[in-house]
């Protein structure tokens, strides 16, 4: 468990960011996690969160603005990393009727390769 994490979080993220159960990391510091969606919907698909426990978008404070600042600065850089290098979406899914499933606040980042065909569905729900 880093300083950043609290025992608290019991989601699947926050077993992800102790170690409990593997996940296919594409970038990791002190504060911040990426890894690929399990189930992704699109070629590339990734999750970007942070190691500090924030259930939803909602829940954010005042002090918390480096980090979501840090969090959105990644979200080029990564696609890059990953191949998205003619566009992509972001997303992220807040509290109950914004079908959020994991109560750990993640960006959602997504997108087809170059050649491919453009994205049709937001998120598949
Ligand atoms: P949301 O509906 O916005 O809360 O998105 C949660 C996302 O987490 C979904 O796209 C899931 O496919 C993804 N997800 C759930 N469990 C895992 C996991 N163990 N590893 C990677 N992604 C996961």
């Amino acid at each position: 468990m880093t300083i950043n994490e609290t025992a608290s979080n019991d989601t699947i993220f926050g077993k992800i960011i102790r170690g409990e159960i593997p996940s296919k990391k594409i970038y990791e510091d002190d504060e911040v996690l990426a890894f690929h969606d399990i189930q992704p919907v699109a070629q590339v698909h990734f999750l970007i969160i942070p190691k500090k426990f924030i259930p939803t978008l909602a829940d954010i404070g005042p002090d918390d603005t480096v980090l979501l600042g840090k969090m959105l600065a990644l979200v080029p850089v990564l696609a890059r990393q990953e191949g998205l290098t003619d566009g992509f979406r972001t997303a992220i899914n807040t509290g109950r009727l914004g079908r959020q499933d994991v109560y750990h606040l993640h960006i959602h980042v997504f997108g087809n390769k170059p050649g491919a065909e453009p994205l049709k569905v937001m998120l598949g729900k």
